[in-house]
């Protein structure tokens, strides 16, 4: 009976130890999966996804803010999906990064607009069109 007992003891300790779960060792929890993984690791061995150093979920890049100052300043409204699918940023930044880039969006067409009138009015009077 006891040699059935540490047989037992042995095949449980040889398949925590190819599930990669050494005693002693310090787990944590994978934030996608769930599966516990070590503390260390920054790559999930369940799922593959990579943790920060923190034990967090590290940013897709283009869901770091650098990436997303970036394309609003390059692309403008276009790239408001990039803010708004950002699972780190509160409704409150979206929404007010929403209506920022909005109104400067229309405060800069009105400004084209108006340098274009402005233009057209000086090569009248300059008589480019007579
Ligand atoms: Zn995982």
């Amino acid at each position: 009976m006891r040699e059935w007992q540490g047989l037992v003891a042995v095949v449980l300790r040889v398949n925590a130890a190819s599930m990669g779960c050494q005693e002693g060792k310090r787990m944590k929890k994978c934030p996608f999966c769930a599966e516990k993984i070590k503390d260390e690791a920054v790559k999930c061995r369940c799922c593959g996804e990579r943790l920060d150093e923190t034990g967090g979920i590290k940013p897709k890049w283009y869901h770091t803010t650098y990436a997303v100052v970036i394309a609003l300043a390059c692309v403008g409204p276009i790239a408001l999906p990039l803010v708004w699918l950002n699972p780190r940023y509160k409704i409150v930044t979206k929404v007010a990064v929403t209506v920022l880039v909005v109104a400067l969006t229309i405060l800069l067409c009105y400004v084209t607009v108006a340098l274009y009138v402005e233009l057209m009015e000086q090569m009248r009077e300059l008589g480019v069109f007579d």
